[in-house]
């Protein structure tokens, strides 16, 4: 409990006597099971994988803390990210822990605000270019190709190596794999993660069936679901606005070889999700998270039969990243009241009689 990815799945990872095993505590994240969304679904057996209680919010650290361990390994003296702010975060946390330089680089005006703040106190050299997400990575793949600084997006294996732990831990706590997992789906390097998951640990006998892996993107920044790159991806859930994924072809596999699909919902089914999450079973989830839980819900609604399903809906990072969302976002608002035991009573137990 509490070791690491590094320590706790060593024997699944790239882990040799030189790499050093360090961890912030990442994984061994809560798997909560549904008291009220999954009834009115019908789905009796639903659960949430609370990725956003790993150490900087997100399920990126699980992959970062291969990526950095591997850096130290191989001797970098400096990392590189593109992000649309998660990535950004974790890099800089793991850096900042490991004494390496981090350098990310951003698109202007698109990353969430505690992501950025993040970045920033955790001492990264924040380079903000005027483009959106794709740009950003060729960039900093372009940067990385040509210079000695170690590039840790999803396009470096390690990452997805220490991502495909949350399939391990899911088998672990269930006892065998789900039926479905719903994962929202950006640049596809988690869905791809999770699906190599559930198959190696299928492979050493840990489970014997795969879930189907059920993939959402957002309508504005569907490119897989579309079959062609979106040039200007447009969403709420900034996490996934994402036009050009890298691990697009992880994507289709995983959806074919599970008998899956990917599909798209869009942004107002997303902040439906987000908020029924929060107000209905207590998780504050991010926009992005929520796509898992609205890709349930529209599956539902196009006839999927989930009487007697194991479900898992991933939930990939905390609503505290953008906390103005959600002010924007919900109806619910504060009452303003005099200091007075009388004022409060009036407007909470005489109120509600
Ligand atoms: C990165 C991220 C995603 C998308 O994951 P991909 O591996 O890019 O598909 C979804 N949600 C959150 C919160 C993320 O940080």
């Amino acid at each position: 409990m509490g070791v690491g990815v590094l320590t706790a799945y060593a024997d699944f990872l790239p882990v040799t006597p030189d790499t050093p095993l360090i961890s912030m505590g990442e994984g061994d994240t809560p798997l909560v099971r549904s008291r009220r969304l999954g009834a009115t679904i019908g789905c009796d057996e639903l659960y949430f994988k609370l990725e956003g209680c790993n150490p900087t919010g997100s399920f990126k650290d699980r992959g970062m803390v291969v990526a950095m361990a591997k850096a130290l390994e191989e001797g970098s003296k400096a990392v590189m990210c593109a992000s649309t702010g998660n990535t950004s975060a974790s890099a800089a946390a793991y850096s900042a822990y490991c004494d390496l330089p981090s350098f990310v680089i951003i698109p202007k005006g698109e990353v969430a605000m505690g992501k950025l703040a993040q970045a920033m106190a955790y001492g990264a050299r924040i380079l903000m270019v005027n483009g959106n997400f794709d740009s950003a990575l060729n960039l900093a793949r372009d940067f990385t190709e040509s210079h000695p600084v170690t590039l840790v997006n999803s396009l470096n294996p390690h990452r997805l190596q220490g991502q495909k732990t949350a399939a391990f831990e899911i088998v672990d706590t269930l006892g065998g794999s789900p039926d479905y997992l719903f994962i929202p789906v950006g640049n596809a390097g988690n869905i791809t993660a999770y699906w190599k998951g559930f198959k190696e640990y299928q492979s050493a006998g840990r489970s014997e069936v795969l879930p189907a892996m059920m993939g959402f993107q957002a309508e504005g920044a569907a490119p897989i679901v579309r079959g062609a790159p979106v040039a200007n991806p447009q969403t709420i859930a900034s996490a996934i606005r994402i036009g050009n994924p890298a691990s697009w072809e992880g994507a289709i596999e995983a959806r074919d070889d599970s008998g899956g699909v990917i599909d798209m919902v869009s942004d107002d089914e997303i902040l439906d999700a987000y908020r029924l999450l929060a107000s209905k079973e207590g998780i504050f989830c991010e926009p992005a998270s929520a796509v898992s839980f609205a890709g349930l819900s529209k599956m539902h609604r196009n006839g999927l039969n989930l009487s007697g399903r194991r479900v898992v809906c991933v939930l990939t990072g905390t609503g505290l990243k953008d906390p103005d969302l959600a002010v924007r976002s919900v109806s619910n608002q504060a009452t303003e009241v005099e200091p007075s035991i009388e004022a409060i009573e009036a407007l909470t137990i005489s109120g509600r009689a």
